[in-house]
């Protein structure tokens, strides 16, 4: 193992990996502004994140992304746009070296690549620089000295001495960094222990050593361990298929054992922990005894109707992470959905739909809304597993959501979007509970620029309804 050291001699730039989509014949056709035109879901003020990011020739680029194929602009992920932008080298007004501003904003807050784009990891995300006699925005959310928050929360990588360990770091990396600029831009706190040593987050990617303990991923007072081995296609496989998983990939590791995080930080110290025991269980039951019960009898027989995944069955904090990593899915794939104009309007399978019955809360004021979202996925997903299966691919989405899912998904809703700073409570207050879970923000936390709304049923129409939601 090593610490996350300073940046060393490139072996590979694997930033230019499925840069541009040849499909797009005219990028004269599309918009020439250099910043991302408004998505549909920023119209929507949903609580996602926008993922069509734009070159300034118009040309639709992706999250790793450090340089347009086409034109050669430089590009980068910017934590205050939320999103990968062009950039243009700063001129004039004390800019510094190496520095950057976004393009077409040659007086704005200027930026460096982050020092590890040049490693294996290839980090395209900028870090706040100055000009000159500029004093830096101050860093609230602790970034190690020229790495980006991304890299910042790495607290130990693979050792890199060993060849084949790049590229698993690689791996991790690319499939953190999507989790990050999800929780960013769900105005989720991102503080990495360099600001906060008892809260913040770190990550550690430990390998197995000979003769030691195997590592087990799992999640610790904000610091997340992951088995550097999960990484490798193969092993992740073979893991998967031992446990009898329906899916398995890095980032749904990221975004169960982040749930975890959130749990400490958000439902715990709050008045929301009533409302999460009446609805998910008592986490104060024993967990190792559940565990171990879990381990040698198996998921009670019912567990489909109740829980996202038998895992889920487990213990309250473990059925907590598992439907918290299902909503940053959920979110996260309707609004790359509906960012590039995807929608499910035409969607001709049939698919038994949920209803407020179903809800935790069905006077909330969003109400109506969250069931449209939930209700756009079932047949967003129903699309997407028959496209998968065209292509003998496993399921997009290997799971069917429980009826008992949908409440347990509507109150981690309210807890993500309850806690933004001076957001008004997001769900109705059943007892005086509600109005008191406004935490304090955490220090560093980004303002998102949305608000609880959610994406419109209008999106997602189907056409048909029926049985049949497989
Ligand atoms: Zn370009
Ligand atoms: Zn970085
Ligand atoms: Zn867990």
């Amino acid at each position: 193992m090593q610490r996350l050291s300073p940046p060393r001699q490139a072996k590979e730039d694997n930033n230019m990996d499925s840069l541009l989509n040849d499909s797009i014949s005219d990028p004269a056709a599309m918009a020439p502004e250099a910043m991302p035109a408004p998505t549909l879901a920023t119209e929507l003020a949903a609580p996602t994140v926008s993922r069509a990011y734009r070159c300034q020739c118009g040309r639709p680029v992706f999250l790793r992304n450090s340089e347009c194929l086409a034109c050669h602009t430089p590009l980068g992920y910017v934590i205050d746009r939320l999103g990968v932008v062009p950039l243009a080298p700063a001129v004039g007004g004390g800019a510094l070296p190496d520095t950057f501003t976004v393009f077409g904003d040659p007086h704005g807050p200027t930026y460096r690549r982050c020092a590890n784009l040049m490693t294996p990891a290839a980090c395209s995300w900028m870090v706040p620089a100055s000009r000159e006699g500029e004093t830096i925005p101050l860093d609230t959310q602790g970034l190690a000295p020229g790495y980006c928050l991304a890299c910042s929360v790495t607290r130990t990588i693979p050792d890199l001495s060993v060849e084949s360990n790049g590229e698993l770091w690689r791996k991790l990396e690319q499939a953190k960094r999507r989790l990050i600029s999800q929780l960013l831009a769900l105005g989720l706190p991102v503080v990495s222990r360099h600001a906060d040593p008892v809260h913040g987050l770190a990550f550690d990617f430990l390998s197995n050593m000979p003769g030691g303990p195997h590592v087990m991923t799992g999640h610790e007072h904000g610091v997340i361990t992951l088995n550097a081995e999960e990484a490798e296609d193969a092993v992740r496989e073979r893991i998967r298929a031992e446990m009898r998983e329906p899916y398995r990939t890095l980032l749904g590791h990221f975004r169960h054992e982040i749930g975890h995080y959130y749990w400490d930080l958000l439902v715990l110290p709050t008045p929301w922990i009533d409302d999460f025991r009446a609805l998910f269980g008592d986490d104060r039951a024993d967990y190792a005894a559940a565990l171990q019960t879990h381990y040698e009898q198996g998921p009670p027989p019912d567990w489909a109707d109740r829980f996202v995944s038998s895992y889920a069955s487990t213990h309250p904090w473990e059925d907590w992470a598992e439907t918290w990593a299902h909503y940053l899915h959920m979110a996260d794939t309707a609004d790359t959905a509906m960012s590039f104009g995807v929608d499910a309007t035409n969607v001709e399978l049939a698919s038994d739909l949920f209803t407020a019955a179903d809800l935790w809360q069905p006077e909330h004021p969003d109400a109506a809304k969250f069931l449209d979202f939930i209700n756009g996925w079932v047949l967003l997903t129903n699309v997407l597993n028959e496209l998968s299966r065209s292509m003998g691919q496993p399921d997009y989405y290997p799971f069917v959501l429980p009826r008992a899912a949908v409440g347990k998904l509507q109150f981690i809703h309210g807890v993500i979007t309850g806690q933004r700073p001076g957001s008004a409570p997001t769900m109705v207050v059943s007892s005086d509970v509600a109005a008191t879970a406004l935490a304090e923000p955490a220090p560093g936390q980004v303002q998102s620029p949305s608000e609880s709304e959610l994406p419109s049923q209008s999106q997602f129409q189907a056409r048909s309804q029926g049985p049949g939601q497989s």
